[in-house]
């Protein structure tokens, strides 16, 4: 298979796509497809508790919290946590590191009075703020910000404090590392980075938040009875829970978060010191605010971006072309991608930067 360095969809480990496929037709001698069964049956409900009970062991979430999964990708939790939380006052603080928070906050503004906590504009979004910029209204009642920023390649080294409840956006680095979940009021992820399938959003939410929602909430689209109908509250997206399912477990196989951080870890650091000892390549980020997940770069010379790319997808690399609104390059090494993947991009870089340097 090509080494895929997709920002997402992306990658997801060759086992589990052949395990999926080895099941495709008979799933456990049922004689049909999980796609083709009542989500009210043993084995649907079954593969749904036990990803949830998965990604709980997998995160060591406490009973604290509710695990649920939801439809709209994390597109559409920039409509539900206001519509959920919002129910009392309507103030919501945003920390803005960049095009995610910004989508986050555009669409809040809808519903919310939004204040900006804080800011890394100024430095083109190439940094996380720190701790002390950050201005949070006491009664707020979120603070909400983008532990990792997919475009430009910015990630949070630490949670931030903060005197109310701390939403996070973690759609392209949960499960990269440990995480202290306590830490948070509620956690989201659309899943098509580190966990599966598109469309489908994982929510880690406290429990004691889901009494507050706006009275004109879509039942669909509430915490509250999103958690108590099991997130079946209509017929659920069966086939990607299980797709899903299948990468917890076998992120469990691999060792977990911890194991898969101390890889990520690895791989990162491999080609940041690769760019970063390069005159030819370059990454923007402050050094300290650099992505284990997502790693943007640009050739010195951009007239070759069109060649460094077609020619990366000729010896399957594939796709590192930048974001649209970026341009550049950008790898992006999830959970997925392998250490010899990141091995071979560099090696691809290094003679790419012979031939042209
Ligand atoms: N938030 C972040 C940090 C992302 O990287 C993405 C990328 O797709 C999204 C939100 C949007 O997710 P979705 O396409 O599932 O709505």
């Amino acid at each position: 298979r090509s080494f895929n360095f997709c920002a997402g969809p992306a990658a997801l480990p060759t086992e589990v796509l052949e395990q999926a496929q080895q099941e495709m037709l008979d799933y456990q001698g049922s004689g049909m497809s999980i796609m083709e069964m009542s989500h009210r049956g043993k084995m649907v409900v079954d593969i749904s508790e036990t990803a949830k009970q998965d990604l709980k062991d997998l995160l060591s979430v406490s009973d604290d919290y509710e695990i649920i999964y939801m439809q709209g990708g994390a597109t559409a939790q920039f409509s539900m946590i206001p519509l959920n939380l919002l129910g009392k006052n309507n103030k919501a603080d945003f920390v803005n590191t960049g095009i995610w928070s910004q989508k986050a906050i555009q669409e809040a503004s809808r519903y919310a009075d939004v204040s900006i906590a804080a800011t890394t504009e100024s430095s083109g979004f190439t940094r996380a703020p720190e701790q002390g910029e950050i201005n949070v209204r006491d009664d707020a009642v979120y603070l909400h910000y983008t532990p990792n920023e997919t475009i430009g390649g910015v990630e949070f080294s630490y949670i931030p404090e903060s005197p109310v409840p701390l939403v996070a956006d973690m759609s392209s680095n949960i499960l990269s590392r440990p995480l202290d979940v306590s830490r948070y009021g509620l956690i989201y992820a659309g899943a098509q980075k580190n966990i599966g399938p598109s469309g489908l959003v994982w929510v880690i939410v406290r429990k004691d938040l889901l009494d507050q929602a706006m009275e004109t909430t879509p039942s669909i689209m509430s915490y509250a009875l999103t958690a108590k109908n099991a997130s079946m509250l209509n017929t659920p997206p069966s086939f990607s829970v299980y797709m899903c399912g299948l990468v917890f477990k076998w992120l469990k196989t691999q060792g977990g978060v911890a194991a898969m951080g101390e890889i990520n870890e690895r791989k990162a650091a491999r080609l940041y010191n690769f760019i970063d000892q390069s005159e030819f390549f370059a990454n923007p980020v402050a050094k300290d605010s650099r992505s284990l997940m997502n790693v943007p770069f640009t050739l010195r010379n951009s007239d070759l971006d069109k060649q460094f790319l077609a020619e990366a997808e000729a010896v399957g690399l594939r796709n590192l072309a930048g974001h649209r609104s970026v341009g550049g390059m950008r790898a992006s090494i999830y959970n997925a991608v392998p250490e010899r993947a990141v091995d071979a991009l560099i090696q691809f870089m290094a003679d790419f930067e012979k031939q042209h340097g």
